[in-house]
């Protein structure tokens, strides 16, 4: 029997919602299929479900066929019409995290390198955080699994078999472990019960069994059938679902570690004060990590102002990224030390060197120790006139590090890393919640929330973004939000209510005209409107404006008849003025913010801000430069906000400039 229903869960059957629905299938007898278009797949397989990609308000079939025929349908179809079914935590499996890959425990088979090398080599990559660092080596090269590619004899099938079930129950077992133990937060809890189903799916299993039937050997099926299920999620037209290929891809690695008897090492295990040294790794891999005991950070890939480099900042760690393929010749080191001022990177110094460092190591550690005096100075020029020093932050995880740099408020939230930590779009009480913790921990400063500002090189659940040969030039920031409304809107209102708990500002990033802004206050109007019917409590904010484009720049004397202030963004305001991509470390030398063109754009910027009587301030990496300070501070910028690294020796540099005169 069958029966068929308008699909109502929202955001469709994803990870989550999918799985749930599995379980629900799997508690009955009958076999039971869903069917889409016409192509139908079993209800009990979480892969097949999610391959079958349902979308919310699209029409399904449930199908099925046993003894508990009725009671299967009715509860199916009832699942499929709630639009909450699979989003209530129902305390075992959490979400799924929309970034499943990259925060994916990446299993890691490096070798405790202790090889010598051919004399100390001495690396140049682009100076992303400064410091200096010595450490042992803790190279983060998750190698490539081959499969052997042995054909088995026909009396080895059953043992491989067997094999091959006794690795997917240790891989299920270490995983229950881990949801066991409880120290997970909810979106890495989700992530690990994602791959845990996907470890235990038919649709994996079935695969690898019927290729070692036909011959192969365990490790080679499992590569082959995850490569053929990676394939068909990367094949879906929906972002969230192409993700999980390489959750299949994880899960299969995981498996084959297992058969080839080989230990996963995780950056769970790096050594106090060692030197991670990777390829790439993903900024929220790096955010999760146990910053505290990472000496330095040493990677391939990234620049200045990407975002490891911002992380690493803000936790005061030394990094040198940008080494391109020469950060291979790092793999075999034992010890390493880097200078992130200089950007220089050599492998198993020798005992000069050794010396050097440390004394260096020292002398900083000795320099961080003298200006923890500046923690609660408030900073002025001459004048009088007070300087914010403001932290640049992220997460409500970095209010402490901030507070305890003595920052003067938050001159930038990033809320991206709220969007990008979840399998949904944060829903408007979540975001509320966010926001006011902010503002109530930095009250009476304020606290300035940029508005989301992505874009299509970084894909979030629930967004869809168009293929752009450019995406920088792309649908990204208040371009993007103000296309959609619903996301925008909902942001908005948080933000006004959280305006009540404390000095909450808002600004734009990514601003190119007056239009923007002014779209942007018509919604915001809405929504105070809105909340106002509603008789829900808000308070309305100042609204602001990112300096970032040169388009902002050359409007500059009219954008500010329009905002409360100006943050001049310098990170990407480098990049558009030079044409240079802040990413591409073969452009580094050029994406300068020295440049007389880019110290124009900010000067051409703060002179229209202080024409206008705005506040002036600076959110972007140059702010927390002390041979950049007092350039700012006289241009009329009353307001810079850093890494909470930065902090205490931008109030000494403002201090000395004032005690000048
Ligand atoms: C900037 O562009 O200077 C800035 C602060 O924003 P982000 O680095 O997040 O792009
Ligand atoms: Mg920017």
């Amino acid at each position: 029997m069958e029966r068929s229903t308008i699909v109502r869960v929202h955001e469709g059957l994803h990870a989550r919602p999918a799985t749930r629905f599995v379980k629900l299938a799997k508690g009955f007898e009958s076999d039971v299929e869903l069917v889409k278009d016409g192509k139908a797949v079993s209800a009990k397989s979480s892969v097949k479900l999610m391959l079958l990609a349902v979308k919310e308000n699209q029409e399904v079939t449930v199908r099925a066929n046993g003894a508990d025929a009725i009671e299967a349908i009715e509860a199916l179809i009832g699942y499929l019409e709630n639009p909450r079914a699979g989003l209530d935590d129902e305390g075992e499996a959490g979400e799924a995290g929309s970034e499943t890959a990259a925060a994916t425990p990446a299993p890691e088979a490096a070798p405790p390198a202790a090889a010598a090398v051919d004399g100390p080599p001495k690396l140049q990559g682009v100076a992303a955080s400064e410091g200096v660092a010595i450490g042992p080596a803790f190279a983060h090269f998750p190698p490539e699994i081959e499969g052997p590619g042995r054909r088995l004899q026909g009396d080895e099938i059953e043992d491989e078999i067997e094999r091959f079930r006794g690795a997917v129950a240790s891989v299920q077992a270490r995983m229950d472990r881990t949801l066991a133990e409880n120290n997970l937060s909810a979106g890495d809890r989700g992530i690990v019960a994602a791959l845990r189903d996907i470890a235990a799916d038919d649709s994996l299993t079935g695969e690898v069994e019927r290729l070692i039937k036909g011959g192969d050997d365990a490790v080679s099926a499992v590569i082959a059938a995850a490569a053929t299920i990676a394939a068909d999620f990367s094949a879906v037209d929906d972002h969230y679902l192409n993700a999980r290929a390489d959750d299949v891809h994880a899960v299969g690695r995981q498996i084959c570690l297992v058969l080839l008897g080989q230990d996963e090492v995780s950056l769970e295990t790096i050594p106090q004060g060692a030197i991670l040294i990777a390829d790439d790794i993903g900024a929220w891999d790096l955010a999760r990590a146990p910053l505290k005991r990472i000496g330095g950070v040493v990677c391939g890939h990234g620049g200045a102002t990407s975002h490891i480099a911002i992380i690493a900042r803000s936790h005061g760690i030394p990094a040198v990224l940008g080494l391109g393929d020469k950060v291979n010749e790092l793999r075999a080191a034992s010890q390493v030390a880097i200078d992130g001022n200089a950007g220089h990177v050599i492998a198993d110094p020798d005992e000069t060197v050794r010396a050097d460092f440390t004394r260096r190591v020292e002398a900083a550690a000795k320099e961080r120790a003298g200006l923890k005096v500046f923690k609660g100075v408030t900073p002025t020029r001459a004048d009088g006139t007070v300087i914010e020093v403001a932290a640049n932050i992220g997460s409500l995880e970095e209010i402490e590090a901030a507070q305890e740099a003595g920052a003067m408020g938050v001159g930038l939230f990033r809320t991206e890393l709220l969007f990008m930590r979840h399998m949904h779009l944060p829903s408007e009480d979540m975001q509320a919640e966010t926001y006011s913790a902010l503002a109530k921990a930095f009250a009476p400063h304020s606290v300035i929330v940029r508005t989301l500002d992505i874009g299509g090189d970084k894909p979030i659940a629930g967004i869809e973004f168009p293929d752009e040969e450019n995406p920088f030039l792309g649908w990204r920031g208040i371009r993007m939000c103000l296309d959609r409304p619903d996301i925008f809107k909902r942001q908005l209102r948080a933000l006004l209510r959280a305006a009540v708990h404390g000095n909450i500002k808002v600004m734009l990033p990514m601003v190119s005209e007056i239009a923007e802004v002014t779209r942007t206050r018509a919604l915001v109007d809405e929504c105070a409107a809105e909340l106002k019917a509603e008789g829900v409590p808000y308070a309305s904010f100042e609204l602001g404006v990112m300096i970032e484009t040169p388009a902002a720049v050359l409007i500059a004397p009219a954008l500010a008849k329009e905002v409360a202030f100006f943050s001049i963004g310098t990170n990407d305001l480098t990049q558009y003025i030079m044409a240079a991509d802040r990413l591409n470390p073969t452009v580094a030398k050029l994406n300068d913010v020295t440049n007389p063109a880019v110290m124009s754009a900010i000067e051409l910027t703060a002179k229209a801000g202080v024409a206008a009587g705005i506040m002036v301030g600076m959110c972007g990496e140059a702010a927390g430069r002390p041979d950049l300070i007092p350039t700012f501070v006289k241009m009329g910028l009353t307001e810079l906000s850093m890494s909470p690294a930065s902090i205490q020796r931008a109030k000494k540099t403002i201090a000395a400039m004032a005690a000048e005169r």
